[in-house]
């Protein structure tokens, strides 16, 4: 029985309610009034329903499909201006005792060799991670109760937090760490977490315990009820995802969005953001034992979707995406991106070439973050490092509702704006300063209050001068 409201994952992801989705999908994929209903509701920006957004996504008449494409991007336009938000993942440790199957980490995996960061090796990953100009973290860790108990976890992020070298600090640490009880949830939101993210990877019960066959994680419910349990413990911000390539794209964005309507119906707050990963190669893992890989196409039509349908919800994309891939996605709809990333435990101090043994997926995008802030500026797009939000407590349904009036843009780009100019200060090459430079003038035209303006000229002169961490 589908009820959004439920707590339990196979009502609030009702399969059968997916099955009926996809049906109606299908049955209208060429109903050009039907489409053409959707996509006026759509052109008011408060979101789609996952059967509506399904029928857009199975619609096969090309110019309703760029309609699509023009409204994403319009979206994107008016909820994110050219800002993107730059942050780094951080992998604390490899070890795992979950079975998946998709993930070189699986606990069978006898060959990888396994790291956990010591809080000094901690400290010189964050030192390195700052000094490239990272401000924004995703902590990542395996399942494992011996090595990377929730204690371990936390001391982490304290360490994390307490770093201060030069002008760098980290400012917001998201996390990435298995499901978990209220209680240690709790125990994050204590310890100052930014956004808990969990991906759902397959929204297919079947599916999913065939893909998990070993370890806590192969609980379906538990798992897929992880985001509850977050909210109830008191973390605002909780960020959703799927591994597109385990099972039916249609399938998983149905219960993507479902997933979404169910926490908005619950808490009264939807996802803060959705990650949008793709099965890719790594050690153990060849990417086509999975038989549901989807084009570059199809996965742009699906960010297309998912920024119409969710047009408050940040959207992530990794480095396991090539530049073209990236470069496409980004006017599409994705709104935050890795730069410079390492994906092995300890990645960011080895030696280069990095030891990629040990890494949880190939990289596409392997440039600096550097020549990334740089081809984003090349763009037209204003790379921010901006942590404003969760540093001054606008989380959860406070943040939600300053999306949704249009206030939070009189903070967005003048945050972007300084945190550049900190960024270029400090860290970039001279030819990315030079572009910098030349956009942060020409972006302040673009901030509409005459007081705010001269108040972000009067910070920018500042930051030149050597003081930091200005925010609105
Ligand atoms: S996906 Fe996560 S839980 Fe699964 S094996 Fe990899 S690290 Fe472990
Ligand atoms: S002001 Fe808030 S919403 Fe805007 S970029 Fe900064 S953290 Fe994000």
């Amino acid at each position: 029985m589908y009820n959004p409201k439920s707590k339990k994952a196979e009502e609030f992801i009702s399969h059968e309610e997916i099955l009926d989705t996809l049906a109606y999908a299908d049955a209208h994929k060429c109903d050009e009034a039907l489409i053409d209903e959707i996509l006026a509701k759509a052109r008011e920006f408060k979101g789609l329903s996952h059967r509506e957004a399904s029928v857009l996504l199975a619609c096969e008449i090309p110019e309703k499909n760029q309609e699509v494409e023009r409204l994403a991007k319009e979206i994107k336009e008016k909820f994110y201006g050219d800002r993107i938000v730059m942050f780094a993942p951080l992998y604390l440790s490899n070890y795992c005792v979950n079975g998946c199957l998709y993930c070189p980490y699986h606990a069978k995996n006898k060959h990888i060799p396994r790291k956990k960061l010591s809080q000094d090796d901690i400290r010189r990953e964050v030192i390195a991670l700052q000094d490239m100009g990272h401000k924004r973290l995703a902590l990542e860790a395996g399942e494992d109760p011996v090595h990377n108990p929730l204690e371990y976890i936390l001391e982490s992020i304290r360490t994390i937090y307490d770093i201060k070298h030069k002008n760098g600090a980290i400012r917001r640490v998201n996390v990435n760490i298995a499901a978990t009880t209220v209680e240690n949830y709790r125990k994050l939101k204590e310890a100052g977490i930014g956004t808990y993210i969990l991906f759902q990877e397959t929204y297919h019960k079947e599916s999913y315990e065939r893909l998990h066959p070993t370890g806590p994680k192969s609980n379906y419910a538990y798992h897929t009820e992880a985001h509850d349990r977050a909210m109830e413990g008191g973390i605002d911000d909780v960020g959703l995802g799927v591994l597109f390539g385990l099972e039916l794209y249609r399938y998983e964005f149905a219960g993507l969005l479902m997933h979404a309507e169910h926490l908005e119906a619950t808490f009264g707050v939807g996802p803060h953001t959705i990650s949008v990963p793709r099965v890719c190669p790594a050690d153990d893992i060849d990417p086509t034992e999975f038989d549901n890989g989807i084009s570059d196409e199809m996965f742009q039509k699906i960010v297309a979707c998912i920024r119409v349908a969710v047009p408050y919800t940040g959207m992530i994309i990794s480095t396991r995406e090539s530049p073209k891939v990236r470069e496409k996605v980004l006017q599409l709809g994705v709104s935050q991106i890795s730069g410079g990333s390492r994906t092995s435990v300890g990645g960011y101090t080895e030696e280069e070439p990095e030891d990629e043994s040990s890494a949880q997926f190939d990289l596409s995008d392997r440039r600096t973050l550097d020549e990334v802030v740089s081809w984003l500026m090349e763009m037209g797009f204003i790379p921010s490092f901006c942590t404003a939000c969760y540093r001054e407590g606008r989380t959860g349904d406070r943040f939600m509702s300053l999306c949704k009036s249009g206030q939070i843009h009189n903070c967005c780009l003048p945050n972007a704006l300084m945190t550049l100019k900190e960024y270029l200060m400090d860290y970039a090459s001279e030819e990315t300063r030079k572009i910098g430079e030349e956009l942060i003038q020409k972006q302040l035209a673009n901030i509409p209050k005459d007081k705010v303006r001269e108040v972000v000229e009067e910070r920018l002169m500042k930051i030149q001068e050597g003081e930091r961490d200005f925010r609105f």
